[in-house]
């Protein structure tokens, strides 16, 4: 279903509820797949959203990472939109990047369980890291600094990054490989402000109502972090009290 609306997005990818693939994910569309067979309209199906998470990810918050190419090059803004990210790792061969940290920065709860497993590696210099990944020490050491002058200025002339928290200098390195999953979408039903689906010539469909992640066009086409449940309890409540109201 996923590649009907982006032909990137196989089975090789995994969504954020099922990382692993061995738990659970009840996303699987059923609820727009029922509500198109009885004519239902959907919207911004194609916004599907990505996000790194059970990679080699330190931190949680945008300024003390950087993100590299297999030739240990930045090539995208680290702060950038979710989408706008994703398209720019999906571009790079393997569709995978690095991603580096330092002693500086504040680390994520997952971090020692990653280092355990071996998803996220430690280095006191960049040239050790550099050999662990595989890439050339000068040009990984190129890229830091002009990083670093960047950090300093709180200016990024090559992709224009303007959140800094710190420079990336002060060992032992953290690095690790890093993929985008599946987490979001932004599309499905369409709905009015009172949670009724509409159908595809813009009539509403009544007695059927939407809320949630099966419904499309409240985030558009990126949605940002957080915001999520705030829309599933708005319009779940919505969609409720116009079912009970309909029902008396
Ligand atoms: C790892 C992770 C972290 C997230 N973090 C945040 C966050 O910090 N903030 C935020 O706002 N959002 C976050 N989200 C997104 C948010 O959790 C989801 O958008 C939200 O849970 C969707 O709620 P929902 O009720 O629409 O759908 P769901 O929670 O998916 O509920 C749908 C239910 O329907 C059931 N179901 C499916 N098919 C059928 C069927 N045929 N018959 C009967 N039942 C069926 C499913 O089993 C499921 O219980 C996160 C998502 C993930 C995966």
């Amino acid at each position: 279903m996923r590649m009907r609306y982006d032909r990137r997005l196989d089975a090789s990818f995994k969504t954020t509820a099922n990382p692993t693939g061995k738990s659970f994910d009840g996303s699987t569309g059923d609820g727009i797949n029922m509500a198109t067979k009885i004519g239902a309209d959907t919207d911004g199906m194609n916004y599907i959203q990505l996000i790194p998470f059970v990679g080699g990810r330190c931190i949680d918050y945008v300024g003390g990472d950087i993100f590299v190419d297999p030739q240990g090059k930045r090539f995208v803004n680290e702060g950038g939109r979710r989408d706008a990210i994703a398209d720019a790792v999906l571009a790079l061969p393997g569709r995978t990047m690095w991603v580096i940290t330092d002693d500086q920065s504040l680390k994520g709860a997952s971090v020692e369980g990653k280092l355990k497993k071996g998803i996220v590696f430690k280095a006191d210099t960049v040239e050790e890291m550099a050999q662990k990944m595989g890439v050339d020490p000068k040009v990984l050491q190129a890229t830091l600094d002009r990083y670093n002058e960047f950090a300093a200025k709180k200016e990024d002339p090559d992709f224009g990054k303007t959140t800094f928290t710190q420079l990336i200098n002060k060992p032992p390195y953290f690095f690790g490989k890093e993929t985008q999953d599946v987490h979001f979408s932004c599309g499905g039903l369409r709905i009015t402000p009172n949670a009724e689906v509409v159908d595809v010539n813009g009539k509403v469909i009544p007695g059927l109502y939407a809320a949630g992640e099966t419904t499309g066009g409240i985030h558009g086409t990126n949605r940002a972090g957080g915001n999520a449940l705030i829309g599933n309890f708005v319009f779940g409540r919505i969609a409720g009290q116009q079912a009970a109201n309909l029902a008396k």
